[in-house]
């Protein structure tokens, strides 16, 4: 037997109602902040992500799923969605329309990571993206959605943790600082670490190695070598959020996985989704778009995780849906007879946009009820006999009981006591 490929899974119909409940609170939230959906392949050129990400990322170094097609040329599976929004705000010149663009997506990723609970090879994120303006407005309000999508979704347990890398100035003369104080403590480093020490030194925060953290302990912090205009820009982000009633604590080692991120991170965790515990985070990239081939744009976004959010909701039990109820379901009783008619019958009530559903294995009368009753049909149609011979049909009310003899052709009648 053929089975489903490792890291990735299917979402089978009972899971769907969740998925649909949070993909539209997610098309609502980003709706009246006036972000715009957009979608991109699902593939895009190798160098996009190499030159985007960075090539001593995680992401680009280790987890890409990367294959030559037949023209040769390499291509890869998005494995985030920052890059190809900047990708086609730059191809398709969007900021000639307007000056200040608010994206908005949600798609599959790809990442070859070991799996576990809340990490697939194949996973899905939605997330925002706001190009052109370098106001701290957009800062605080990137995390506003990102936290408001979470909490509409009923979380509780939410720690939004926010930190400021600075511009590459003052980034570059900080690195040279930690540069300094790990020199004598590189040999105890562990092998990323100690690799990262040459290639990108900050991401040695992200090492989730303990003796490596025990060494960043007393470690200088970027924090307190930030220019001028950053740390202004901080302090606005920061009274914003307050102001907006959005609880965050400062983590001065968050520094995020990718390469493109200036001043603004941040992330937001749940206690309640075991040791990958990130739902989502982001951040502002003032230098992607110019990296990538357009014109300076300063943006910032974030991306969330739906898999871990989806996770975290189960574990705190926090969306309660509504059960999935048939409008109508109608009992054959001369089934050999009518079957087509039952058939038409159906079509006429699906196209006054009820759901209705009927037997279409030949079962028993009582067969055909018990199925009713499954699928919590509302109102249940008897069709057949003496009845229908006369052109009526009985209509129950399922909920409370109540039969009612209706003219067969009588459709609208039928169709406004269901809906009432
Ligand atoms: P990133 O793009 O790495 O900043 O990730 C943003 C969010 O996507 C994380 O906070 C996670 O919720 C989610 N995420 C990242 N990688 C995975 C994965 N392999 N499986 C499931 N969710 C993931």
């Amino acid at each position: 037997m053929i089975k489903s490929i490792t890291g990735t899974k299917d979402i089978l119909p009972q899971e769907i109602p969740l998925w649909k409940r949070l993909e539209s609170i997610v098309h609502q939230m980003f709706r009246n902040f006036n972000y715009k959906e957009i979608r991109t392949p699902i593939f895009e050129e190798t160098a996009l992500f190499a030159r985007g990400i960075g090539e001593d990322t995680d992401i680009v170094s280790k987890e890409m799923y990367t294959f030559i097609d037949r023209s040769k040329t390499s291509l890869t599976l998005k494995p985030e969605m920052t890059a190809s929004v900047v990708r086609a705000f730059i191809e398709h010149s969007l900021d000639k329309h307007q000056p200040l663009n608010k994206f908005y997506y949600i798609s599959p990723m790809f990442r070859q990571e070991r799996p576990q609970a809340g990490r697939q090879r194949q996973f899905h994120q939605f997330g925002g993206e706001a190009l052109g303006s370098s106001s701290p407005l957009l800062d605080a309000e990137i995390i506003e959605i990102a936290y408001c999508i979470l909490s509409e979704l009923g979380l509780k347990d939410l720690n939004v943790k926010i930190n400021s890398l600075g511009v590459p100035e003052s980034r570059q003369k900080y690195k040279s600082i930690l540069k300094e104080y790990l020199f004598d403590f590189k040999n105890s480093l562990s092998e990323d670490s100690r690799r990262r020490f040459d290639t990108n030194i900050l991401r040695i925060f992200d090492s989730k190695i303990e003796s490596d953290q025990a060494l960043l302990k007393n470690a200088p912090l970027l924090i307190d070598y930030l220019d001028n205009e950053s740390k202004e820009h901080f302090e606005i982000v920061k009274n914003i959020l307050s102001q907006s009633n959005i609880p965050f604590e400062i983590d001065p080692k968050l520094v995020r996985g990718l390469d493109y991120y200036t001043k603004t991170t941040f992330e937001i965790l749940s206690a309640k989704v075991g040791s990958q515990s990130a739902l989502c985070g982001g951040g502002r990239y003032d230098l992607l778009v110019k990296q990538l081939g357009g014109e300076p744009t300063p943006g910032v976004g974030f991306a969330a995780g739906m898999e871990r959010i989806l996770l975290a909701c189960a574990n705190e039990n926090s969306i309660i849906l509504p059960d999935e109820k048939v409008d109508l379901y109608i009992v054959n009783l001369d089934k050999v007879v009518l079957h087509y008619k039952v058939y038409k019958l159906a079509s006429t009530f699906r196209h006054k946009n009820l759901i209705v559903d009927f037997d279409y294995l030949n079962r028993s009368v009582k067969a055909q009820m018990r199925e009713a009753n499954k699928l919590k049909a509302r109102f249940v149609m008897f069709v057949g006999g003496d009845e229908y011979k006369s052109g009526k049909i009985t209509l129950k009310n399922m909920e409370t009981g109540e039969q009612k003899l209706i003219e067969i052709d009588n459709f609208s009648l039928i169709a406004d006591i269901i809906k009432k």
